[in-house]
This record gives C-alpha cells, structure tokens and sequence, in this order.
C-alpha cells in the first residue's frame, strides 16, 4: 500500500491554516487533518479542501481539547508526519509593553505560544512513529529580536518566545530525525494581517517547511523558503 503523510494543521478553518490545509492535500496528496475550535467550521473547511481532509476538534489553548484531539489521532492513525502549529491570534497593535494589560497577554500567549508547546508536546510519540516527522510553527517578523519595534507586546513576544521554543525543539527532536522550523508567512490579507500578500503566497512558504526533505534545515526561522534573522 502506498504511505500517505498525515499532516495536522491547527486554526485551519480559515486564514493562512485553511490554505496550508488545502496545499498540503490538493498539491502534495497529504491527509490532511483540520484542527478548528469550532468543529462545525472544521467539518465546513475540511468539505471544501477536499481529497479525504477530516475536522478534529482541537482548541490548542485547552489542554483537554488537545489531549482528547491527540488521543484520537492515536487511535485512528497510530502516527503523525506533520504538525503545523499555525493557530494564532491577538495582534496587538493597540497595546505597549510598558502599559499592556497582562491579563490579555497571557490570554494570546496561551495560544500563541503554549498552545504550540502543548500540540508539540502531544505529538512528539506520533512524529515519531512517521517516516519523518517535520514541525512548522507559524511566526511572525513582529518576533524577531532584532526588530523588536514599538508595538504588538503581547503577539511580538509569544512570537520571540516561539521561535526560541523552535530552536530548542529542534535542537532536542534532531537525533529523531524530525525538523522543526518557524515560518514567517509575511503580510498577508487575513482576517488577522489585513496585509496585501495573497493567501496562497503566504502559505506556500509554511507548506515548504513541511515537505522538507530528510536533510532539510532544522531550527530555522523562514520566509519563502528564505531564512531570516532572529
Ligand atoms: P486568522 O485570524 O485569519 O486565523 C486564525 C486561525 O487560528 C483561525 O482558524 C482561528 O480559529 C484559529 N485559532 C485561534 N485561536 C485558536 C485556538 N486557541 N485553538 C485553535 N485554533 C485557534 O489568522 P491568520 O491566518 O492571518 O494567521 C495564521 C498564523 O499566521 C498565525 O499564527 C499568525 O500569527 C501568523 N501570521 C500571520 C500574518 C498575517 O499577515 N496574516 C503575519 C505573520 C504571522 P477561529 O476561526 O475559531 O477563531
């Protein structure tokens, strides 16, 4: 029988994650799983990407949600070749550091960042069991160190924070054989962005962190298949 990669793409109802979701099963024959909060959304999404996509309920920021999503990932595939940690939100233009209501921030940082370090974490035992695990985590310029401007506190540094745990995960999953990269998808015409980049150039560069080859990089921060600073 032919292998056919899982891929797991978390927030994939709609935005950049519906679009990964698409790519990864349209262009490169994945079965793709369309993580959604809203199951009714995630069955709406999956339907319209077709090629055998299914909704999985899966609130990364709900620690039962993800354990009840993973534990059925386990029992209906028994492995996972691709988690796109793309669920994001809260780009908080309207807040400084120095007056951020931190209540707010640990709220996107619950999603932002520990709602990727939970998914990563249930995952590891079933990238495991792939024939090569690969772990994209959706960031952002705005968490780059180096360009740390005025503005967005809470998103800019749950995106730093992610691209440290990239780094570290990387580090740690290598002797695995599982990349782990972040991924910038640039400014793009989202309900969150309102950039002007079109949807589809800015999931292309997250769907090449996902199909990296064996002796891909690892531990990198990307855009459009191009690395960037920290
Ligand atoms: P959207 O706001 O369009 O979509 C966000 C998605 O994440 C939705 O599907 C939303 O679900 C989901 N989501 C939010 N919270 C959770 C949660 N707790 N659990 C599961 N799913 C959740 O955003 P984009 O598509 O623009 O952004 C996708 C990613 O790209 C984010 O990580 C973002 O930070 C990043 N990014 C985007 C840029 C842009 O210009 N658009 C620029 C740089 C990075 P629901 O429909 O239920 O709200």
């Amino acid at each position: 029988m032919t292998y056919q990669p899982i891929a797991l793409v978390t927030g994939a109802n709609r935005g950049i994650g519906k679009e990964v979701a698409r790519q990864l099963a349209q262009v490169h024959g994945l079965k793709v799983l369309v993580g959604a909060r809203d199951l009714a959304k995630g069955h709406a999404a999956a339907r319209e990407i077709g090629q055998g996509a299914v909704a999985l309920q899966l609130d990364v920021s709900d620690r039962a949600s993800v354990s009840a999503a993973f534990a059925q990932i386990t029992a209906d595939y028994g492995r996972l070749d691709v988690l796109v940690n793309n669920a994001g939100v809260d780009y908080d233009t309207d807040q400084r550091a120095f007056s951020a209501d931190l209540d707010r921030v640990q709220r996107a940082f619950g999603t932002n960042l520990f709602g990727a370090w939970a998914t990563t974490i249930a995952a590891v035992p079933l990238l495991q069991q792939a024939r090569s695990g690969r772990i994209v985590n959706v960031s952002s310029g705005a968490g780059a160190i180096h360009d740390m401007s005025a503005g967005t506190p809470g998103y800019g540094i749950a995106k730093a924070a992610l691209n440290a745990l990239t780094i570290k995960t990387a580090a740690e999953l290598q002797p695995k054989g599982i990349l782990v990269n972040a991924v910038c998808p640039g400014w793009v015409a989202t309900d969150m962005g309102g950039g002007g980049r079109p949807v589809p150039h800015g999931a292309k560069g997250v769907v090449w962190a996902a199909m990296l080859p064996d002796q891909g990089p690892t531990g990198g921060f990307f855009r459009d298949g191009v690395p960037l600073d920290w």
